[in-house]
């Protein structure tokens, strides 16, 4: 039997299931969701499924990720809402190429792991699987892990497994409604120009994740571990002194409330440079160099090729006073007198973070 796996949620438990159930038949999994949006998301489910499929011992293919085709087929359904007409296109899209796939296979069953997620219709599902058997004469299996107390052992599995849960469907459209709702920061689509990882950030996960499954391969013995944190990201930066736009870059968090600020050096001490307005403190990047023990050469090779977020971290702490300073901080190739004009949009937020531990 081929099954379409959407996420290792929802496939560690329903491929559990499936094989006590099936225990005569042979289970492929088919990681087939070009819907998922951004793509390092999708490397994330991807790594997560894998790790799931080689515990319980089922081979698994990996579709294409033809994304732009997805894009095409939902075009003008981009504000339909989850279970809408869209999901309908994604749904049909994905189902289609899995049946398609166990035809290539020889399979003679289909199953699709979107059956146990709550955010689906079974009934959409079904009616899917159906008119596919009519055409293709590829069984689809709609068998129901929900309810009966299913979605209460699917969490159980989850944690117990720490499987990665994502916090939405996956493509680009369900993500915007679902964070304009919530009023939350869709950090997700953020890709810093010089691809430094972001704290809690895919890519972050996606380290921490390939690292778990490294421990496990070596029989290490680990623990993740979830904190609340202070987060950060930066949409944009621009300086200007006396008119003439300059090379800037804002550590990390450094903030403007009203995202703007202009005024001038008011004085200096050891190496810093105090604006008179919004706390806002200037360095050299020969500075920066020495705190850093760098020797970046501009600042636009510093933005291009960025320090860790921790290494940037600790320069903003020597150069505080207290862990608890919030005043932006801004590089400069050098520091020139004349009229700032700052434009900076930042956010500093709530978020969660896991954490990797070796025992
Ligand atoms: S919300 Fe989920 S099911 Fe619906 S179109 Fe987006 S990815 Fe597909």
């Amino acid at each position: 039997m081929l099954v379409h796996i959407c996420c290792s949620v929802d496939s560690h438990f329903f491929l559990e299931k499936l094989q006590a159930d099936f225990p005569e038949e042979k289970l492929t999994g088919f990681f087939y969701d070009p819907n998922i949006h951004p793509y390092s998301e999708y490397r994330l489910r991807y790594l997560d499924v894998q790790r799931s499929c080689k515990k319980l011992g089922i081979d698994l293919l990996e579709g294409e990720y033809d994304f732009e085709t997805w894009m095409t087929l939902v075009r003008g359904l981009e504000n339909e809402p989850e279970k809408g007409a869209r999901c309908e296109v994604c749904f049909d899209r994905r189902f289609d190429v899995s049946a398609k796939k166990a035809l290539e296979l020889g399979e003679k069953k289909i199953t699709t792991t979107l059956l146990v997620s709550p955010l689906k219709s079974q009934e959409q599902l079904k009616r899917v699987g159906d008119m596919f058997y009519e055409k293709n004469g590829v069984e689809f299996i709609a068998v129901d892990y929900r309810s009966g107390g299913g979605s209460q052992d699917q969490s159980r599995v989850t944690k117990e497994e720490q499987l990665y849960r994502q916090d939405y469907c996956g493509c680009i459209y369900g993500l915007t409604m679902q964070r304009d709702q919530q009023g939350k920061l869709m950090d997700e689509m953020f890709s810093p120009l010089g691809k430094q990882i972001l704290p809690a950030s895919i890519e972050d996960r996606l380290e921490l994740y390939q690292r778990r499954m490294d421990y496990e391969d070596e029989g290490q013995e680990y623990q993740l571990v979830r904190e609340k944190f202070l987060n950060y990201r930066q949409y944009n930066l621009k300086i200007s002194i006396s008119k003439k736009r300059v090379d800037a870059h804002a550590l990390i968090y450094s903030t403007l409330p009203r995202k703007k600020a202009n005024g001038r050096i008011e004085h200096s001490l050891n190496d810093i440079n105090f604006m008179n307005r919004e706390e806002a403190k200037f360095i050299s990047l020969e500075t920066f160099n020495k705190l850093s023990n760098s020797s970046f050469k501009t600042v636009k090779e510093m933005i291009f090729n960025p320090l860790s977020v921790e290494r940037e971290s600790e320069v903003r702490q020597k150069l505080c006073y207290s862990p608890y300073d919030l005043s932006p901080i801004f590089v400069l190739n050098e520091i020139i007198e004349g009229k700032i004009d700052i434009y900076l949009d930042a956010k500093t937020y709530e978020d969660n973070r896991e954490y990797l531990f070796v025992k």
